[in-house]
Formats: C-alpha cells, sequence, structure tokens
C-alpha cells in the first residue's frame, strides 16, 4: 500500500514564531502542495481565528485533489469549526502524557481524556467529517495508555491513528519498536508526526514508515515550532532515493514549492539545508569542478533536475582552469595556457579579497587579458531620482540600446525599485529578462560606505551574475543591472 502524505505546512508550519500567511497566500501554497500530489492538506485550525476559518474554506472550496483537513482539539467548537469551514477532516489530538493530561485537564484523569475523545470523534463524524485522530505528546508519555488512547479512537470509528512526537524526543529505534507495537495492535492506518529538536525528525519519520507507518506528516522546508517538523522534502527524497520506496510525490515540484513557502512564509532556508539549500547543488569551482564537469554524478548525489533544480558552479579563490575554461566558451573566447594562468591569476586576487566573483567579472578580467575591446550593448547615460516623505519614488532614464537612445520614467516602491522598473520600460524588447536575485553588502561602515550590489538576471535557460559597487545604493543597483543585462543581450 502506498504511503501517504499529510503536509502540515499550513498548520504546525505557519505555527513558526513570526509567521502569519494571508487567506491568499494559503491558498497558493496548498494549490502547489496539490499539485506536488500529497494526499492530505492540513491547512490551519478553523476555530482559532477568523482568517484561519476564511483559509481552509477558500481552500475546501478550490475543489483539489487532496483532503482538506483542519486541526481540532477534542472540543465541540473546534469540530463545528472545521465542519462549518467545509474541511474534509480533522486531525485530532487528545493529550497522552502527564504533562500534557494535567495541564489540559487539571484534576482529571486518563479515563476522562479517553472519554471526551471517544465523543468528540463521534460528534466529528455526525457532523459529515472524516477524523484522524492522534496522541499529543505520545513519546513522552506511557505506551500502554497510548495504545488504548489510539484504540478508544479506533472504536469509535477514528478513520486514521497518529503518534505525535510532539517535542522531538524519539529516537530512530524507539520510532520503529513503537510503530511495530501500535501495528500488531491496531488495525486503522497509523500515521507518524515528528519534530526536528534533535535534528532527527526525517530519520525517526522514515524509520517509522520503514517499520509499517502507513503515513507521515511533514512541511515544507521543515518549518515549524520550535526547531521545526519534519521536513517535506527530505523525508520524500530519502523514501524515495535511498530505501525505494514510492511514495506519489512530482519530486520535480519540490523545489519551487520550497522557494514559494520561503517567499511567503520568510522563513529563509539554510544555505546547507538538504535538498533545497541554496549549495545542495552549487559547487564552488576549482576542486571538484573538472571532475563535475566530465562527469556530474563524481559529486552529486541525485541530478538537480530531480528536484527541480539547476547545478550552479560559483567561482572563488579556489577557481580553477576547467570552470573558467567552461565560461569563455560562453562567450566565444579562448586563452592561450599564459592568458589562462593570467586570468586565473586575477580571478583568485579577487576571490582572495572576500569578494564573490560574478560572470560579469570574469569576463571583464578575460577581456582585459586577452585585449578584447567588447562594445557595450546597453549603455547608462542618466538617471535621475525623486523621492520624499510624502512623494513616491520616482525615476528616469536615459539609455543607448544597441546605438539607440530610449529615455523612459517609472515609479516604485523605493528609489532603487523606481530605477529598476524604468530600465525595465527602456527594455520592454527584452521582456524575457527576469531579475532572479537582488543582494546588497555594505563593504565597510558608515552612511558613506561602499555598497557592492550583486544581481542575478536570467534569460531562458541562462543565468548570470553581475556587480555594481558605488558609494550610492541606486547607482550601484543600476550599474550591476546593467552590467547584467549586457551579458544577456
Ligand atoms: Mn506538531
Amino acid at each position: 500500500m502506498k504511503v501517504l502524505v499529510l503536509d502540515t505546512t499550513l498548520r504546525d508550519g505557519e505555527q513558526t514564531p513570526g509567521v502569519s500567511l494571508t487567506v491568499e497566500q494559503k491558498v497558493m501554497i496548498a494549490e502547489a502542495l496539490d499539485a506536488l500530489g500529497v494526499d492530505i492538506i492540513e491547512a490551519g485550525t478553523a476555530v482559532s481565528s477568523e482568517g484561519e476559518f476564511k483559509a481552509i474554506r477558500a481552500i475546501s472550496e478550490k475543489g483539489l485533489r487532496a483532503e482538506i483537513c483542519s486541526f481540532a482539539r477534542i472540543k465541540k467548537e473546534d469540530i463545528d469549526a472545521a465542519a462549518d469551514a467545509g474541511a474534509d477532516s480533522v486531525f485530532m489530538v487528545a493529550p497522552a502524557s502527564e504533562y500534557h493530561i494535567n495541564a489540559k485537564f487539571p484534576g482529571k484523569g486518563k479515563d476522562f481524556v479517553i472519554q471526551k475523545s471517544v465523543e468528540a470523534i463521534e460528534y466529528a463524524r455526525e457532523r459529515g467529517l472524516l477524523v484522524e485522530f492522534g496522541a499529543e505528546d505520545a513519546s513522552r508519555a506511557d505506551l500502554d495508555f497510548v495504545v488504548s488512547l489510539l484504540k478508544a479512537g479506533e472504536e469509535a470509528k477514528a478513520e486514521r491513528l497518529t503518534f505525535a512526537d510532539t517535542v522531538g524526543v524519539l529516537t530512530p529505534e524507539r520510532a520503529s519498536e513503537i510503530v511495530g507495537r501500535l501495528k500488531r495492535e491496531l488495525k486503522a492506518p497509523v500515521a507518524i508526526h515528528c519534530h526536528d529538536d534533535f535534528g532527527l525528525a526525517t530519520a525517526n519519520t522514515v524509520f517509522a514508515v520503514k517499520s509499517g507507518a502507513d503515513e507521515f506528516h511533514a512541511t515544507v522546508n521543515g518549518i515549524g515550532e520550535r526547531a521545526g517538523n519534519a521536513s517535506l522534502e527530505e523525508v520524500c527524497m530519502v523514501l524515495d532515493y535511498l530505501y525505494g520506496i514510492e511514495i506519489g510525490i512530482k519530486k520535480e515540484k519540490l523545489y519551487p514549492l520550497s522557494k514559494l513557502v520561503e517567499k511567503f512564509t520568510r522563513v529563509v532556508v539554510p544555505p546547507n539545508k538538504p535538498i533545497v539549500g541554496e549549495n545542495a547543488f552549487t559547487h564552488e569551482s576549482g576542486i571538484h569542478t573538472s571532475a563535475l564537469l566530465r562527469d556530474a554524478r563524481t559529486y552529486e548525489p541525485i541530478s538537480p533536475e530531480t528536484v527541480g533544480r539547476k547545478r550552479v558552479i560559483v567561482l572563488g579563490k579556489h577557481a580553477g582552469r576547467a570552470s573558467v575554461e567552461a565560461i569563455l566558451k560562453e562567450f566565444g573566447y579562448s586563452a592561450t595556457r599564459e592568458q589562462m594562468d593570467e586570468i586565473l591569476a586575477r580571478i583568485k586576487e579577487l576571490g582572495d579579497l572576500g569578494k564573490r566573483v560574478t560572470d560579469a567579472d570574469v569576463r571583464a578580467i578575460a577581456e582585459t587579458v586577452l585585449q578584447i575591446k567588447s562594445e557595450k550593448k546597453v549603455k547608462l547615460e542618466d538617471l535621475a531620482i525623486l523621492t520624499g516623505k510624502n512623494t513616491t519614488p520616482m525615476a528616469s532614464v536615459k539609455l543607448r540600446i544597441n546605438g539607440e537612445e530610449r529615455v523612459e520614467a517609472a515609479i516604485g516602491v523605493g528609489p532603487v525599485d523606481a530605477a529598476i522598473n524604468a530600465i525595465r520600460k527602456a527594455i520592454k524588447d527584452y521582456a524575457d529578462i527576469k531579475l532572479v536575485s537582488y543582494h546588497v553588502d555594505a563593504i565597510t561602515g558608515g552612511t558613506d560606505a561602499l555598497v557592492d550590489v550583486i544581481v542575478q538576471l536570467k534569460r531562458g535557460n541562462r543565468i548570470v551574475t553581475a556587480r555594481g559597487a558605488r558609494t550610492d545604493i541606486v547607482m550601484a543597483s543600476v550599474e550591476a543591472f546593467v552590467e547584467g543585462l549586457n551579458m544577456l543581450i
């Protein structure tokens, strides 16, 4: 039987400190999750706020293939809110550990929790909801009680039963043992819900699935309370690639989904995060690149395209001959051995200064060394900015593109945005050029600091990086953008 995937990015993930998604953002993420192929989307907690209720309703109305689920406690109002919002199901949890029972139902005992749970499950079913019933903080609870609680849930006709490692204290061995026992004593499908407090969420989830769990919970980028939840992309790729367990996920959609969630939640994915981190398929050229360029399998376990990504080779002080040759070839240049030594030496010099070497830097260095005078296709002739407290930032630019003069003006949310918008208007014939990323560093301190702007521009499959360094941030940004255009046009 296929392992079911419950994604809780919109519920547990949204409980990440500082994260709050709008209804529209939640709908967009839900649609992307559906397209990815997850089976169950836990869309929020209907009872918790007006916004949550509206989001669950809007997602339910989308007619997605996935089951739409609302989180609920064993309380009538939680169940009513979920049903009224149009959810297909509830993920309903009951406290299982002493800590949780004493905090949530002081003075009451385990029997009370079982009785309340059975009533809540029966009520949810009356309201037409499918019930996934979970034992909260089960990993710190008496396992015999967890089994009795889940058994009672099964008898009350809960569809699926969840073991929640609420504070992330499971180990892979215990996860295996526990799931083994649950599978022996229960008939309904068993799900596992893990947190990453000790960095074991992925391992625990995988061991649970290997030991027979029928479903797992995860979030995109592993976001969630405290150290987060098991991360969807890691669990999916480990099961698929390392264990050969088919989970019916469109793997090539993992990276675009990760970027969407990163953008909306503003929780930045660490560069070294498996599968989706910026560096996961980035190689600094020099040490490994010549082998890599010959056969990518030398230094990549899976090809980046598998998860919807592209390989990136960055240059730095380890820059090697093979990678620089590859870049020169793109420009149609060739260098003698001595010229190449000189180009490499100059790139290393820049890298030693702690600078990230851009494609434009390599080109400029190569052109100097090779004595090539390349005619710039796009030239900035003039730039004027108007900004103020009660003024919408406005910019006008005069560009010369292939010898032809263009003058355009535009507004923006700030002066940099206005200037870039004006340039975009002037190059509207090249509308397929997209700004992928924009990065600013102040090189020195103070308001007169030199700022270093690095932009990444994309046209079709080609991505180039370019730099502008000035004391004026608007000029630095415009310079970087124009430099990038020159590489692409
Ligand atoms: Mn949780």
